[in-house]
């Protein structure tokens, strides 16, 4: 069942989105060559509590951080380690808060120093697509028009979608109804409504859309051991139409 959330309960998810997107903004420019994912973790984790928030992911299901840090083939569930970012590399970073009872969820892909212009490429394409798929964000679409926009756009320019993970409802919990995957056909699944409030994720791969899952039971990666992107935003479906919850404040959505 699909919670609807009053306009009271979505302010109160912008307040725990805007401390996610500050955290993931000041990650991105502390990103650089050297730093390794265990610093990142620790900033994310004081800076979300200076908030007087909680660190959403730390301890859900017993992931031990504040962030997933997945780097290059690593798709998503990266745990922060002492790996230091190397140039070159693509890192995935998605953090929650919680504050008053109520979660913001978002993730980044970030190029360390100079990337291929392949990855440049993956992650414009993986974060426009998350835009393609929030303009299906209103009141009457169908979930799946959501999904095929990130599939459509994606596929079109020869990347797969990653099929075992998906997006999903989120409210007083993280991970709510519905799914939300990132490919479906359009005119299918249920009609959105105005209190919505969907985390869209799109996990987009360079090369085949198979993974699998690390031996630390967490770390998600490619099987052909290529690159992957994801992007991902809070985002309430509002009579105004869609609403990027974990938005920056100057009302940027690209974090
Ligand atoms: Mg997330
Ligand atoms: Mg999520």
């Amino acid at each position: 069942m699909v919670i609807r959330k009053s306009r009271s309960e979505i302010q109160r998810m912008r307040a725990a989105g805007l401390i996610v997107a500050q955290t993931l903004s000041a990650l991105r420019k502390m990103t650089e060559p050297g730093i390794s994912t265990k610093e990142l973790d620790a900033f994310a984790e004081s800076n979300i509590r200076k908030a007087g928030a909680y660190p959403t992911f730390k301890g859900y299901r017993g992931f031990p951080a504040s962030i997933c840090a997945s780097v290059n083939d690593e798709v998503v569930h990266g745990i922060p380690s002492n790996r230091k970012l190397q140039e070159g590399d693509i890192i995935k970073i998605d953090c929650g808060a919680t504050l008053n009872g109520y979660v913001g969820d978002a993730a980044i892909s970030v190029g360390v120093g100079r990337v291929s212009e392949e990855v440049e490429h993956l992650m414009q394409a993986t974060q426009d697509s998350l835009f393609k798929a929030m303009e299906k964000m209103v009141d009457g679409n169908r979930l799946h028009d959501v999904s095929f926009a990130v599939q459509e756009y994606c596929e079109a320019r020869g990347y797969s979608i990653v099929r075992e993970y998906c997006g999903h409802g989120i409210g007083q919990r993280m991970h709510e109804d519905p799914q939300v995957p990132n490919y479906g056909q359009p005119g299918t699944g249920k009609r959105l409504q105005v209190g919505w409030v969907l985390a869209v994720e799109p996990m987009v791969n360079l090369g085949g859309h198979h993974v699998k899952t690390l031996n630390d039971k967490w770390t998600v990666v490619t099987l052909d051991g290529k690159p992957s992107s994801h992007f991902e935003h809070t985002i309430a479906v509002t009579e105004d139409g869609p609403t990027v919850l974990t938005a920056l404040d100057d009302g940027s959505i690209r974090l």
